[in-house]
């Protein structure tokens, strides 16, 4: 049903990407389910969770996908990007290593990517401020730079983590309207 007069359906498909232990199980699973998880494995099973969202009145489903911890071989597969029309790209502020892979995996989602991809820079653990190694400053001045939206978020106690996501889904519906 598509609700009727005016009714249109807006299905996105969004994906986390991001070096291993990050935390991007953890962003979805407290968006979706508002779940954490301290001690998490890599993902088993669910490949995405669907969100809906109303923008203008209409609801906006998004498909958000996770890794099942390939990323720790490097071996994203062309299938997870495939369709994508958003993206969280996520580093955690206490492990600079992560931050230094953002560039890499920009790339990566360039490479595999034909459409318009709404990007957003997500800094992870933002509770952890006391062993922070990446300023925000540098964050925000990498999504400057690169032309990202930016976020410090915390999944372990949902700081921001609701408007990262909804920062993606709608930037993707003002560019698909
Ligand atoms: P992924 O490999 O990127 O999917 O990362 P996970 O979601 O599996 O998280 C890796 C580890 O970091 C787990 O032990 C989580 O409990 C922890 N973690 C995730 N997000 C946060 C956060 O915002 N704050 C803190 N303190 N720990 C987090
Ligand atoms: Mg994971």
């Amino acid at each position: 049903d598509d609700g009727g007069e005016g009714g249109e359906e807006y299905l996105f498909k969004v994906v986390i990407i991001g070096d291993s232990a990050v935390g991007k199980s953890n962003l979805l699973s407290r968006y979706a389910r508002n779940e954490f998880n301290p001690h998490s494995k890599a993902t088993i099973g669910v490949e995405f969770q669907t969100q809906s969202m109303e923008i203008d009145g209409k609801e906006v489903k998004a498909q958000i996908w996770d890794t099942a911890g390939q990323e720790r071989f490097r071996a994203v597969t062309s299938a997870y990007y495939r369709g994508a029309v958003g993206a969280l790209v996520v580093y955690d502020i206490t492990r600079r290593t992560t931050f230094d892979s953002v560039s890499r995996w920009l790339q990566e989602l360039d490479m595999h990517s034909d459409t318009t991809v709404a990007r957003i820079l997500v800094g992870n653990k933002y509770d952890l401020e006391n062993i922070r190694e990446v300023p925000v400053e540098e964050g925000k001045a990498l999504a400057e730079e690169q032309g990202l939206f930016f976020m410090e978020t915390s999944a372990l106690d949902s700081t921001n983590v609701k408007t990262a996501f909804e920062i993606v889904i709608k930037e993707i519906y003002c560019n698909v309207s």
